[in-house]
């Protein structure tokens, strides 16, 4: 069986749309299938308009939640509750289009556990996002040891075997795309064209954005943290060096100013240094809360999805 996990924060528009693209491009694979909606706290009628879609259709399962927990999350719920072999993620405003769909099965049927889709081009997004999206594939390419791909979202496909490896890592602060490049096994691509999405408006805001670049580089590597150690260590050789010139005009050239300026100076770029090494820190300590704390990931409000086996 195919499960395709679709998270959704605020599409009431796009699901029925969506549903029949789905449906008529999961029906060519020949495959039993099972749509998995995971409503992530929408403000809007998503989900009566899920549950309406559930009562005509027995392959429609939804979750939802009981309040927004985030993109990651909502499709790390799917992942934890979909039954299928094969696993889809996708996004339900029809930016990644599901009539790739088949394609991406054939090609993970060749030998493959994941099959990712990559972006040709990207259409009705901002220059600003285009930009700020490169820069940090860019600096997650440089800073990490794993591989994560360039220009690719969460829309691919993956085996069972990979989803139970996702579904066994405990860490609070998802970055699927990482976590699943950090897995291994065989990964290959399919190219496409990334459409506007079909209404509405992006859930993904500047703050959620940015929280999910601070996640996937935290996660991945400790080199944030290194930063505050190399940049202490340059401004404490800095420091010294001044102290020495200071010492050396003071008492052997005896040509000194009581410098007011320059110990002001100097005390607020080494302050600033210290603030920008305890934030970095301060970075890597709420992870680690987050994670001792051990609360859960979501929290379901209701589901349709029995429990039997899992
Ligand atoms: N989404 C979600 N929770 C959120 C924000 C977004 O479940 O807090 C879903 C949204 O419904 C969509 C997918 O995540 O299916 C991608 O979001 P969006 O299209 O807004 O992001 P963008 O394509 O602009 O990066
Ligand atoms: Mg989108």
């Amino acid at each position: 069986m195919i499960s395709v996990v679709i998270p959704i924060y605020n599409e009431e528009k796009n699901i029925p749309l969506l549903f029949e693209r789905l449906k008529n491009a999961l029906e060519t694979t020949a495959q039993p299938f099972e749509l998995i909606y995971v409503n992530d706290g929408s403000k809007d009628q998503s989900i009566s308009v899920i549950k309406g879609l559930a009562k005509g259709n027995y392959f429609v399962k939804y979750i939802n939640f009981s309040r927004n927990f985030g993109h990651q999350i909502a499709v790390s719920a799917g992942l934890d509750l979909c039954k299928g072999t094969e696993v889809v993620i996708i996004d339900a405003d029809g930016q990644d289009p599901p009539e790739l769909i088949p394609e991406l099965y054939k090609k993970l049927n060749e030998g493959f556990e994941i099959v990712y889709a990559k972006r040709k081009s990207r259409k009705g997004e901002s220059a600003l996002k285009l930009l700020t999206a490169r820069w940090f594939y860019k600096i997650l390419a440089k800073l990490t040891s794993i591989d994560i791909p360039m220009d690719t979202g969460d829309f691919r496909i993956i085996h069972r075997k990979v989803v139970d490896q996702i579904n066994k890592m405990p860490e609070k602060q998802k970055f699927l795309r990482g976590q699943m490049a950090w897995v291994g096994f065989r990964q290959t691509f399919v190219e496409y064209d990334r459409d506007e999405r079909m209404s509405g408006d992006t859930g993904y805001t500047f703050r959620k954005m940015f929280r999910l670049a601070m996640d996937g580089i935290t996660s991945f590597s400790n080199f944030p943290l290194r930063v505050a150690t190399i940049s202490g260590f340059a401004c404490a050789f800095i420091g010294f060096l001044l102290i020495i010139y200071t010492l050396y005009s003071r008492y052997v050239l005896k040509d000194y100013e009581p410098g007011w300026s320059s110990l002001m100076i100097t005390i607020v770029f080494i302050g600033g240094i210290q603030l920008i090494g305890i934030g970095i820190i301060g970075e890597y300590i709420s992870r680690i809360y987050d994670n001792i704390r051990n609360r859960p990931l979501y929290i379901v409000d209701e589901t349709n999805i029995s429990n039997e086996n899992g």
